[in-house]
């Protein structure tokens, strides 16, 4: 497999990243991923924007974040993904240095690391859909950072896994804030809920399409975190990311959601958003 490693496309077991890595010592880094679909992929510029958006907030420079075309294509192009399913990751951490909280001087440059993998969809999920977990939610105030700084992500996806769910909901002062690696909505009374946009939450680009899509749908959709102790009122609950566009909640906690089975709102935008990913080519 081909990677991209500051620079250069190399085989993958030919990259060594310096232990002294400010990634590996401190998780002082930012990611991104998305989902190429055979020919193009979704929400590229959304992507895009989120990177240098991260990049910016914890003052990596980067400049050929502006270029990460070349890289993307590159990529698919030497991993021969030009017809199939594959996950662009890629991180960029502030560069290794002799260990000091404070940003080395003079200043290095980042270290980045990108790969494309061939990627099959979870279609039992996204067809059946999926146990979840709520938790208290211990992160930090700036979930919007798309930070490699994942471990209560992490141990929130692991306790999820030992009870035999697929996900974990966060919750903050009794809201669901978002998932350990996805963003959250209910649906009650027709109505589609998810958390507004702030340091609780990662703004995930496929929320904002699901957004965008309920409202061509006219389906009416309030930025407005859930309340923990309304469970019972919601009619149905969905969770977006980008590897699994939209997919089904069917139990919380251990209790049914909309009777154990994926619900009618959230079927429809599930169906509009594989249709809309299909051929969404911005
Ligand atoms: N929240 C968290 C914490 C995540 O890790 C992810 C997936 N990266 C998301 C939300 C969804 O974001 P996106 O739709 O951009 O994948």
């Amino acid at each position: 497999m081909k990677v991209f490693f500051n620079g250069d496309y190399l085989e993958k077991d030919q990259v060594s990243v310096s232990p002294d890595d400010r990634g590996f010592v401190f998780a002082d880094g930012v990611y991104e991923v998305m989902r190429w679909y055979g020919d193009h992929f979704l929400g590229f510029a959304a992507h895009q924007k989120r990177l240098l958006r991260s990049l910016a907030e914890v003052r990596i420079e980067w400049p050929a974040a502006y270029k990460l075309e070349v890289i993307t294509s590159e990529l698919i192009r030497l991993n021969q993904l030009q017809k199939q399913d594959a996950l662009f990751y890629l991180q960029v951490t502030r560069g290794a240095a002799k260990r000091n909280h404070v940003f080395p001087l003079p200043s290095i440059i980042p270290t980045v690391y990108a790969t494309t993998t061939a990627f099959i969809p979870n279609s039992a999920a996204v067809e059946a859909g999926i146990a979840v977990i709520s938790l208290p939610d211990e992160r930090w105030l700036r979930c919007d950072i798309k930070s490699i700084a994942l471990l209560p992500n992490i141990l929130a996806k692991q306790k999820a896994s030992e009870a035999g769910a697929q996900e974990a909901f966060f919750i903050r002062n009794g809201i669901f804030t978002e998932g350990s690696h996805s963003n959250v909505f209910f649906v009650m009374n027709g109505v589609v809920y998810t958390h507004p946009e702030s340091g609780a939450i990662l703004s995930g680009i496929t929320r904002n399409i699901a957004i965008s899509l309920c409202r061509e749908l006219s389906i009416p959709v309030v930025e407005e975190g859930f309340i923990a102790s309304s469970l019972d009122m919601a009619d149905e609950i969905f969770i977006s990311n980008t590897s699994g566009e939209i997919i089904p909640v069917v139990s919380m906690d251990g209790q049914p959601v909309s009777g154990g089975k994926p619900g009618i709102v959230t079927k429809r935008l599930q169906e509009t958003f594989q249709r809309y990913a299909l051929i969404a080519n911005a």
